[in-house]
């Protein structure tokens, strides 16, 4: 099942870390923080998105 997956700009970083691990669903903004470019992950990114949001030094990854 597709997930929805934001990230919470006020603890973002900009490391580039989640855009480096997933890069079909993270790209860093004009604001120097991630953005989330598609509407829903599905499960080919799945993997990704988790490895990205464990990776997270902000824990500013939410998957729901
Ligand atoms: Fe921001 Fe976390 Fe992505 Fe780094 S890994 S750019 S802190 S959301």
């Amino acid at each position: 099942m597709a997930k929805k997956v934001t990230v919470n700009k006020d603890l973002c970083i900009g490391c580039g870390a989640c855009a480096a691990t997933a890069p079909s669903v993270f790209a860093i903004a004009d604001d120097g923080k991630a953005d989330v470019i598609v509407p829903e992950v599905g499960e080919a990114d799945e993997g990704a998105c988790r490895d990205a949001a464990a990776n997270c030094p902000a824990a500013a990854i939410e998957i729901a």
